[in-house]
């Protein structure tokens, strides 16, 4: 047995070969199957529907024989078998917390909080023990804020339980007490660096951060750049769900998200829920091995993709790559999926180019795509540009757009990137 709250965190899993890996999940996955079996409801009935037992399920590749399981699946589920849907397993010791996530979604909290992954994500960005760390993620509701708690308390750090809110007193504190360490929002973070300039202090001397660990939010690397700059600390970020918890982090590389142990992470078709090869953008499926509240090729809604490269800071672990958006603003035009990460990847090849939009229409009972293009300035060939721009994107889309170019502040700032506009009827 591995004792987990010491000398786990000093590499012990995560260097391992492909193949010790791949048969420690394997274990893993039989495991909560056969516990979910006898145990949740939910897990029992979908063995049920599914005409077969958890020992159909040998090889990581057999998942693809059970069904995913989507967010409104819970929800409907928890609606008709409250509060949890059936998919707990509770022990004769009870629950020990209800956590209320929205849509809305209860969760049963264990007693002993065992999941190594967060730790392991804040391990990566640095933090160590005897930091002290200012944890400004919500206590309530939610799991993540004491999800993080304990799991500082696995890496022998000690907590400042502060949440969000009130930024002079995090000024105060991070001072008073020699934060070094800081966990939460990267948005909450610039607002706390703009606010203690706004002091008249300089964030790099004034306070003490070694170490960022940031989520919950997108964090574009201008950002990133930016709060490195000016507080001269790694912020590394990691993704995870409330549903599912952590399924990736950032290593000092910053080059994707090692994906964490203690959980399968899958890449599938949308359309067929079959697994992708690596490198190909799916939609990122996790199965988990909770004790009590396990979740079996749960659908998060995020693309994203796999990275096999080694990397240079040892973890063996294969990477996500970044998250590219949701399956949900995917839209069908010719029969064809659309993606705005799709649209994304083209036009970052027309550096000229400072905003556009596809709108789809319908005439005549034919879908209509178009392209509307912003250009930074006005260029001498206008039209071979909209040649090429179709061309390109025809070659990577499968299907024909036409490219219409607009005044600059002609497509609205928040405008959806696809806009489908036609109406059925
Ligand atoms: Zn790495």
């Amino acid at each position: 047995m591995i004792d987990r709250r010491h000398g786990y965190f000093q590499r012990e899993k995560e260097t391992i070969s492909k193949e010790n890996r791949e048969a420690y999940l394997k274990e893993k996955l039989s495991e909560i199957l056969y516990h979910g079996y006898r145990q949740s409801k939910a897990i029992h009935s979908m063995f049920e529907k599914a005409g077969f037992m958890p020992d159909a399920v040998k090889e990581l590749k057999d998942l693809e024989k059970l069904p995913i399981t989507k967010k409104a699946d819970l929800v409907n589920a928890q609606k008709e078998n409250p509060p949890f849907g059936g998919f707990e397993i509770v022990s004769e010791a009870g629950v020990r917390r209800v956590y209320i996530s929205p849509g809305p979604v209860f969760e049963p909290g264990e007693w002993d909080y065992e999941d190594i992954r967060w730790a392991q994500a804040l391990f990566a960005c640095g933090i160590r023990k005897g930091d002290v760390v200012l944890n400004t993620f919500n206590y309530h509701l939610t799991p993540l804020a004491i999800m993080l708690d304990e799991s500082l308390r696995m890496l022998e750090a000690t907590v400042i339980p502060v949440g969000p809110g009130n930024i002079s007193m995090q000024i105060h504190l991070m001072r008073q007490l020699q934060v070094t360490g800081y966990l939460g929002t990267p948005s909450f973070l610039m607002s706390i660096v703009d606010a203690a300039e706004g002091m008249r202090l300089d964030p790099k001397r004034d306070l003490h951060l070694k170490a960022a660990f940031v989520g919950a939010e997108m964090f574009p690397e201008s950002l990133r750049q930016k709060l490195e700059g000016k507080l001269e600390v790694l912020i590394r970020q990691a993704y995870g769900t409330v549903d599912v918890g952590c399924l990736g982090y950032e290593c000092p590389e910053k080059n994707g998200m090692h994906l964490s142990e203690d959980v399968i992470v899958e890449i599938v078709d949308t359309e067929t829920g079959k697994q992708l090869e690596i490198g190909a953008t799916g939609e990122i499926v996790a199965t988990t091995f909770s004790k009590v509240f396990p979740m079996i090729r749960f659908a998060t809604g995020d693309l994203s993709y796999l990275i096999e490269d080694p990397c240079r800071c040892g973890r063996t672990a294969m990477r996500l790559g970044k998250i590219l958006g949701r399956t949900d603003q995917v839209t069908k035009v010719w029969g064809i999926f659309i993606h705005p990460w799709q649209v994304d990847e083209v036009m970052a090849r027309f550096p000229g180019v400072a905003n556009y939009q596809i709108v789809v229409t319908r005439k005549d009972y034919r879908d209509q795509m178009t392209m509307y293009i912003e250009l930074k300035e006005t260029i001498p060939d206008q039209a071979g540009l909209k040649r090429r721009v179709e061309r390109e994107m025809e070659e990577a889309l499968k299907v024909k757009s036409q490219v219409e170019f607009v005044q600059k502040g002609g497509i609205p700032d928040r405008a959806r990137k696809i806009d489908d506009r036609r109406i059925w009827e």
